[in-house]
Order: structure tokens, then C-alpha cells, then sequence
């Protein structure tokens, strides 16, 4: 099988969150059959919530890799490295969390299934996805949407804010 460029996007809002995103792109690059190929800087974000309660500014990130894992067997990799990182999974949507690892595309497949969606469903939508999306892929064509970046003066904005140098960031 070739390998597939795939782009993870990844967030946190607790316990470090900048040291969250660090441990949680060294253990991409280990992941078997898999070679890294970028990371976007680092941004920070107002939290989306669906009751208004104070929640910690999250920190963002998109990294592409390109990988000869499927994509169901990527997703359970993903969720094993939230995991390893304190993530606590509950049915509540957009609750804090040490670590979230989406998958955002997977090559130019579509996938509608009970545990994936790609790409995925608010690519176009968050700007703290796109953004970073864009700064490590500006030609990058989303199946079915066409341009990323054609998305980036209509998508939801979020105070985000590009930060320096992770080693940089608390
Ligand atoms: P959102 O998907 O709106 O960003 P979230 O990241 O908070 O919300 P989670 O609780 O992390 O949602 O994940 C819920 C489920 O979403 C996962 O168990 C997984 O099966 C499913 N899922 C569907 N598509 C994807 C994808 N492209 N990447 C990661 N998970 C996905
Ligand atoms: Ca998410
Ligand atoms: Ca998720």
C-alpha cells in the first residue's frame, strides 16, 4: 500500500496544554509505517462551548504525516495517544481535554461511517483549523469544497492568535 498524506489537527485546553501538543507530535512521529512531514505553529483559540461556562483558551495545531496506516486503525492510534495524555472520554461535545487528535483528511478519500467522518465535518468551518491547515498545505484541495483556503474570510472565528516558538509557550 502507498502511503497516504493524511492531516491531524490537534487541541488542548488542560494540563500544559503546550506540552500537551509537544508529547502528543513526538508520539505521531512513532507511529509504525509513518513518516512526518510537518507541523504548523502553534495558535491559540477562545473555546467553543454550548452553555457559556468560563472555559481555558485552547491551544491548536495541525500536523501532516503521510502513513501507510488505515484509516480506522489510525483513529484508534489517536485515541490512544489522547488517552496516554489524560484524555477522559465522555458523551458530553467540546468538554476540556488535555489532548484531542481529529483526523482532517485522509489523502482524497471519503469516509462517512459510525466512527469517522472525513474529511472532517467543521474543516471548513473553524478557523483554528484552517489557519494552521493552510500554513503547512496553501494549495491544499479539500474533497468536495475545493480550496481550503477559499474557506478562510467565511470560517467562525476565534480570537486566534499565532504564537512563537513552542519551547516558548506555557
Ligand atoms: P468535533 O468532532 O466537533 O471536533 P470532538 O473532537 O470534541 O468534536 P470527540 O469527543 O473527540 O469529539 O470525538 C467523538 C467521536 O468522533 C470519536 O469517538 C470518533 O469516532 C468520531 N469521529 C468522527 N470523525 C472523526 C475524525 N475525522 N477524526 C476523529 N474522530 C472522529
Ligand atoms: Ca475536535
Ligand atoms: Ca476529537
Amino acid at each position: 500500500m502507498d502511503k497516504v498524506i493524511t492531516y491531524i489537527g490537534l487541541g488542548s485546553n488542560l494540563q500544559q496544554p503546550a506540552q500537551q501538543l509537544v508529547n502528543a507530535i513526538e508520539a505521531i512521529k512513532k507511529l509504525p509505517q509513518t513518516n512526518f512531514i510537518a507541523s504548523s505553529c502553534f495558535y491559540r483559540s477562545k473555546a467553543l462551548t454550548l452553555d457559556h461556562e468560563p472555559t481555558p483558551d485552547y491551544l491548536n495545531a495541525v500536523v501532516a504525516i503521510e502513513t501507510q496506516i488505515n484509516p480506522l486503525s489510525l483513529l484508534d492510534d489517536l485515541q490512544a495517544i489522547e488517552f496516554s495524555q489524560g484524555r477522559i472520554r465522555t458523551e458530553k461535545r467540546w468538554q476540556s481535554r488535555p489532548l484531542d487528535l481529529d483526523i482532517l483528511l485522509y489523502g482524497n478519500d471519503v469516509i462517512n461511517n459510525e466512527r469517522l467522518t472525513i474529511p472532517h465535518a467543521e474543516i471548513s468551518r473553524r478557523d483554528f483549523v484552517l489557519v494552521p491547515l493552510v500554513e503547512i498545505a496553501p494549495d491544499l484541495e479539500v474533497p468536495g469544497l475545493g480550496k481550503a483556503s477559499g474557506y478562510l474570510a467565511s470560517c467562525q472565528e476565534t480570537g486566534l492568535e499565532k504564537l512563537s516558538a513552542p519551547e516558548t509557550i506555557s
